[in-house]
């Protein structure tokens, strides 16, 4: 919250800048940007669930506003092809029948996305455009240009956003790496033009706004990486993320410099090395990638396996060599496993486990901290103050980070000369309103989160996941009884079924317990008949209690009572 926040002024401005995620927690980043009755929206991305989501496979911004806006809106521009700035899309475009923008690789990222199936859903058109860096397109009352920036995967861009009240600056995801693997630096000139000519407000990735320094360069995990490989005895596995092009650009020459052969393992990762490789982003040295099939006929000591599973994902291709359930190959004694990633946060006992196996498999393990493995693609604070320094914008709001990142990167605004007043942190759904001098806070859009489970769309508080989180917690029990009419022979003696509440025994013997405590609700109803549904109430209650009092839980307790 911020002073004006409080004291907001009467504003009828016509710029408005909604983010509907990526503000106050990480991932699904996705921006609205509404003038003169038109919209357009910087990503769409998604975010994977962690923590307390049982059946959840993805997570995205809550989207109402813009579907009950959808006439006003123009395009969809993305600042780059990572997951949480490009995942909703398939999910949006089902409903959106709007233009995307990116630049190739982006594009190319999307394009595999939409082909996807997602649960049941069938791939998706979408009507893909291609943005070329410097070259802006209009759009309604916006003019759109891409700026290149630095980041974990190539063809990043900031976007400069020029609309009739000024220009605004969405910086995407980026570092100030200044010798790139791709040789394509941060367009600090470019961005420096654009902020000569007058910048009214600058959106920045905050994600490392509270590390010092700088972040550094991609280049030392290549070296890092080689003199591993080098030293190495045996077989060397490396995982990374699927999208990181430029690791995987390094790790490929490594295997180059030392006289090994790769194999590259996991859909993602051989998918996205191809795109990479036919638009140019990627250079895959000659002679150096073989199959996993013709791995056997090579020394195993002169062989790198690039694979997927950095986090620990179960089904991912390290995953599967570390349980030794993968046909190809097996870690042992005398094996490297690196892991050139970060561990995401909530991806710490996964991945905790799989090194641990990989360290009882025999294997030496490389994994955050020394050596370097793996660097960052978000600037740290000196980077941003750069950006900053270089846009010289005339408000500033931090995005790209959790609310912690975005108070730091509003305080590496402050001390580079945006004043507190001019800085904005953002909820998701809250509206910046904007004139060619004034900024302030609106009303708010709804906003939250959207859970994806297969094909089904639901939202967080929705009755389906709280009786999910029930069950996993509490368990259930099952009441089935066949209820004669009154004056009709006895019915037949109900039958208790539970699953999860607890011990095999000491549940079995509670189901009996629940059984007699069922069968004296039945008699008691035959005798003195009510509804059905009242007689099920009780049998539920009743049936509950026996668990409450032996075991301190409250299963979900679902009554089948059938009338004969
Ligand atoms: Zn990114």
């Amino acid at each position: 919250m911020n002073d004006s926040a409080l004291t907001p002024e009467p504003c009828s401005a016509p710029l408005r800048v909604i983010p509907l995620g990526g503000v106050g927690t990480f991932g699904m980043n996705c921006t609205v940007l509404e003038c003169g009755g038109h919209m357009i929206m910087v990503d769409a991305g998604f975010k994977i669930p962690q923590g307390n989501y049982p059946g959840v496979d993805l997570i995205l911004p809550d989207f109402t506003y813009v579907l009950e806006n959808l006439h006003r809106l123009d395009a969809i521009f993305l600042t780059h092809g990572h997951d949480d700035h490009i995942g909703s899309l398939p999910f949006l475009l089902r409903q959106a029948d709007v233009p995307v923008y990116g630049t190739a690789l982006t594009l190319a990222f999307v394009r595999e996305r939409l082909a996807d199936r997602n649960g049941n859903g069938q791939p998706v058109d979408g009507d893909l455009r291609q943005l070329m860096f410097r070259d802006p397109v209009t759009c309604g009352p916006f003019n759109i240009e891409a700026v290149r920036v630095t980041h974990s995967i190539p063809d990043g861009a900031a976007l400069i956003i020029r609309t009739p009240v000024g220009t605004v600056v969405h910086s995407g995801d980026y570092k100030m790496d200044q010798a790139p693997i791709d040789g394509n630096p941060t367009d600090l000139a470019g961005l420096s033009d654009i902020g000569e000519a007058g910048v009214l407000l600058l959106m920045s990735d905050s994600t490392n706004a509270d590390r010092p320094g700088f972040t550094r360069p991609e280049a030392e995990v290549g070296r890092a990486i080689e003199d591993l490989m080098g030293q190495a005895p045996n077989r060397v596995f490396i995982a990374t993320f699927a999208s990181h092009i430029h690791r995987i650009q390094q790790i490929l020459d490594a295997a180059k410099a030392c006289g090994r052969k790769a194999v590259i393992e996991g859909r993602r990762m051989i998918g996205n090395s191809r795109l990479a490789s036919d638009l140019g982003c990627l250079h895959v040295p000659p002679d150096v990638l073989i199959s996993m099939e013709n791995a056997a006929e090579h020394d195993s000591g002169k062989l790198v396996y690039l694979v997927t599973g950095s986090q620990g994902e179960p089904m991912s291709a390290l995953s599967r060599i570390a349980r030794g359930e993968h046909s190809g190959v097996k870690v042992g004694n005398g094996d490297t496993v690196i892991f050139s990633s970060r561990i995401i946060p909530g991806n710490e006992l996964s991945a905790g486990s799989m090194i641990d196996r990989l360290f009882r498999a025999g294997a030496q393990v490389y994994y955050q901290g020394s050596p370097m493995v793996h660097v960052s693609g978000h600037g740290s604070a000196e980077e941003i103050k750069l950006m900053i320094n270089a846009v010289k914008p005339r408000f500033f709001v931090p995005i790209h980070g959790d609310y912690r990142q975005l108070v730091a990167c509003s305080s590496l605004a402050q001390q580079v000369g945006i004043e507190k007043d001019r800085t904005f942190i953002l909820d998701p759904g809250q509206v910046l309103e904007l004139s060619e001098d004034t900024a302030c806070l609106g009303d708010s859009v709804p906003a939250g989160r959207m859970l994806v489970d297969g094909d089904l769309v639901t939202d967080l508080g929705s009755p389906l996941m709280k009786e999910r989180r029930r069950l996993a917690r509490e368990g259930l029990v099952v009441v089935v009884a066949s209820i004669a009419a009154p004056g009709e022979p006895e019915s037949i003696a109900p039958s208790v079924f539970s699953v999860g509440v607890g011990l095999e025994e000491a549940s079995q013997s509670l189901d009996r317990e629940a059984e007699v405590v069922a069968k004296n609700f039945i008699m008691e109803w035959r005798s003195a008949p009510s509804s059905i549904a009242e007689l099920r109430e009780d049998v539920r209650i009743g049936v509950r209690a026996v668990y409450r009092r032996a075991l301190q839980k409250k299963p979900m307790v679902v009554s089948v009572l059938v009338e004969e």
